[in-house]
Formats: C-alpha cells, structure tokens, sequence
C-alpha cells in the first residue's frame, strides 16, 4: 500500500498555513510507509501501541518526534518514557503520577496531554470537565511533566453538528484553563482525524491526528 503523495502535500499546505501541526497516525502500517512520509518532510508520527512502537522506533530516523496517542496502561508507561515527544491520551492522575516517576527516574520531562472526554460514546477515554478541573489543580507539584494542553475525539458519527460542539467544547476547555499550561505558548489543543479534521481546524484545533487519509485504509 502506497502513501498518499499528493493529499500529504495537500493537508500540509492547508495546516502550515493554519500553524496547525500534523501528525501523521502510523498505527498498523509498515516501517517503509513512515519512512516514505519522513522522505517527504513529515517528523510527527503517531502510535497506539506501545510493542508496535517499540518495534518501529529503532528502525527508524531518531529525529522522528514520536507521540503516543493510544490509552497508556501506567504498567508500561517505563517502557516508552523516554522515547516520546508528547504523550496525548492521559485520562487519569495515576497515569499521569507514573509518567513523572518515569521521568524522574531518567532526569527528564515529559510533555503531556489531558484527555477529556467529548464523544457521547461511553467507550472513549478521558476526563469530564470537573475531573479535568481537579487533575489541573494538582498538576504543578509534579516536576517531572508538563501538561501543554488537551487531546479528545469527538463522536464516531457523520452528523457535523455535533461533532462541531464537541471540538468547540474542547477549545473552549483549553482556553478557560489556559492559566494552567506554560504561559509563553498557546495550549494544544489536539482534535481532528481523517474524518473530522477540516471541522476542527475551524474549531481552533492546534494539532491534528492524521492516519487513513494518508497511509491508506487500515
Ligand atoms: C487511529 C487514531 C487516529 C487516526 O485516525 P484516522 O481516522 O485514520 O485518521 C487519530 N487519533 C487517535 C487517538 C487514533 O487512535
């Protein structure tokens, strides 16, 4: 299965010219597709899983900025702590409190997303608004990660209308809770898949997550 060449340069027009970052979500797809992006310029990639990850990354450049984007079980957060650019998806303070031990352990910080929970879907992860407040609050004492702002995915449906006041939700979470995040930069606010994407572009999204648009159906 061969990228798509064309779209690829397309939708980094379209995001560099929003300042918006790509990654491009490599789950399930062979070292020799990430490679053929990385010729092309792309660094982000993401992954799900964290064996995949740790059979792909030795394989590949180390300039690669790696994000792990799947739900982080806290028992193998040790096996990926340094080796991530950014970890998207942390949906609890246990999960949060082991990265920074991690962290700690290897002298490093970790940068971090929040996710909170927008879909109606009950199976998606992540915090509610009142959970997030609280998670925020507590987020200072670790020394160990920086929380840059918030991931979340909206629900798995072609209604526009919703998915549009999910993503708004999101922005305007990131932005009530600004004050929380390094002050010298905007937070991330990490929205937008294959299917979604130009809807939370116009919502504010400040990092998309991009897989089958541009490595094909999975
Ligand atoms: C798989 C995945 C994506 C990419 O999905 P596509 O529809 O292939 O673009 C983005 N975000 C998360 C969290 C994912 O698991």
């Amino acid at each position: 299965m061969a990228i798509a060449v064309e779209r690829f340069l397309e939708i980094k027009k379209e995001l560099d010219a929003a300042g918006v970052l790509l990654v491009a979500v490599s789950k399930k797809k062979p070292i020799e597709d990430i490679l053929a992006l990385y010729k092309l310029g792309q660094r982000d990639f993401g992954e799900n899983y964290v064996q995949e990850l740790l059979e792909k990354q030795p394989l590949l450049p180390a300039d690669i900025r790696w994000h792990f984007i799947g739900h982080l079980q806290r028992n193998k957060v040790k096996y990926i702590a340094g080796l991530c650019s950014l970890i998207q998806g942390v949906d609890s303070l246990a999960l949060l409190d082991e990265i920074n031990k991690q962290a700690s352990k290897q002298h490093c910080v970790i940068d971090c997303l929040l996710q909170v929970h927008i879909a109606q879907e009950e199976t998606k992860f992540g915090f509610d608004e009142a959970e997030l407040a609280a998670v925020l609050s507590q987020i200072a004492e670790r020394k160990n990660v920086r929380v840059l702002g918030l991931m979340g995915m909206a629900s798995f449906t072609t209604q526009e209308t919703s998915i549009r006041a999910e993503f708004r939700q999101l922005k305007s979470m990131a932005n009530k809770f600004a004050h929380y995040f390094p002050i010298n930069q905007t937070p991330i606010v990490s929205m937008g898949m294959s299917g979604d994407y130009s809807i939370a572009l116009e919502e504010g999204s400040t990092l998309v997550r991009i897989g089958s648009l541009l490595f094909g159906a999975r």
